[in-house]
């Protein structure tokens, strides 16, 4: 099968042929529909972040499972599946206690490693080992993933729109709800409105948030994001966002969210919180990035800094609901979706994201 393979920073992407193998007990095949291209994928591609290569790149997508292993009981051949990046191991003190985005197996071995759980890989081209991209691997014609990897959703739901739910939207409107649980009738600014940063918007709306200031630097993603329930939205490119948050919240927000992860919009994200508010890092920085802060400024004005790693989400729970609120019309998704190209096409997609033009892109296998 065709795939995207990745085989370290400042090398073209290629577009392989790669041997998919059988899913072990606990796994499952699954036929890519979709995968949405991510910004975190950028970091890939630039080298932010150390990952075993070659590597199958992407971690959004959607599809149809065509085989399961020994003892799968959750999914079936024929049911279709958003791919989650956290394939929660259920075994681990985190996975008991009820927080699968925690997961242990996944950020020490399946994540750092580009392994599924036994420590091995099913791709292979040419007698070498390539290694899955977040147990996930989407920018693939088939992919074998853990079980709890592939979250079976209702059939009647568009297969290729709903492919963003796995990262976008998850994450984005998790921060909201899950992380940080923002009450009916808060201030709420997001930095950045790409694919997480407007599935903030649609988090916050949902939440009843009073305020919902979306802050980015280009005016067609402004744009949608007022589309899509920003109350007031700010032209960083223009206005210093700290003093237009500031003002627009006569004093800071109770919530602010770094959709982007750059040490600048970190930094910004903590100056613009009123007093009590919090501040949720959503976006990743390259590796190795520090941010500053003022603890007497934080602990004087009983202010928060949250991680949201995944949004906090339970996928199984969180992924189908999700496209529920899709289907009945109270998140929007197709407003999110910029383009589609076919699988090949993946390298024009990521110019496209880079460059801003893009917000997301379905890359299609033929
Ligand atoms: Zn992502
Ligand atoms: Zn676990």
């Amino acid at each position: 099968m065709q795939a995207i393979v990745f085989r370290g920073a400042g090398q073209p992407l290629e577009v392989s042929e790669v041997g998919v193998e059988h899913p072990k007990a606990g796994e499952v095949r699954v036929r890519i529909a979709a995968a949405g291209v991510c910004h975190s994928d950028l970091h890939v591609l630039k080298g932010d972040w150390q990952l075993p290569t070659p590597l199958v790149m992407g971690h959004e997508g959607s599809g149809v499972v065509t085989a399961v292993g020994e003892g799968v009981s959750k999914v079936a051949v024929g049911d279709h599946v958003v791919l989650s990046w956290v394939p929660a191991c259920g075994k681990c003190r985190n996975c008991v206690a009820g927080k699968p985005a925690r997961c242990e197996l996944v950020a020490r071995v399946v994540a750092p490693n580009g392994v599924l759980y036994d420590g091995t890989t099913r791709f292979h081209a040419g007698g070498e080992r390539i290694h899955h991209y977040l147990g996930v691997s989407s920018f693939a014609e088939e992919v074998v993933v853990p079980e709890s990897g592939a979250i079976p959703i209702r059939k009647d739901a568009p297969l290729d729109v709903v492919s963003i739910v796995g990262c976008a939207v998850a994450t984005g409107v998790g921060a909201v709800l899950r992380t940080a649980q923002v009450e009916a009738g808060s201030t709420v600014a997001v930095i950045g409105c790409g694919g997480v940063g407007l599935s903030v918007v649609q988090g916050a709306r949902l939440a009843n948030a009073e305020r919902i200031i979306a802050i980015d630097v280009l005016a067609s993603k402004l744009d949608v994001a007022r589309r899509l329930g920003a109350t007031d939205v700010v032209d960083a490119s223009a206005v210093d966002p700290v003093e237009a948050v500031r003002e627009l919240t006569e004093g800071g927000a109770d919530y602010v969210f770094d959709a982007i992860g750059k040490v600048t919009t970190t930094e910004q994200s903590l100056s613009m919180l009123g007093i009590g508010g919090t501040s949720v890092i959503v976006g990743l920085p390259p590796a190795g990035a520090k941010a500053q802060f003022e603890p007497l400024a934080l602990a004087e004005a009983d202010q928060r800094i949250l991680g949201s790693n995944y949004g906090s989400i339970l996928p199984e729970r969180d992924v189908p609901w999700l496209v529920d609120l899709y289907m009945e019309g109270r998140i929007q998704l197709e407003e999110m979706i910029s383009g589609r190209r076919p699988l090949r096409e993946a390298g024009a997609a990521f110019e496209d994201l880079a460059a801003g033009r893009a917000l997301r892109t379905l890359l299609i296998p033929e």
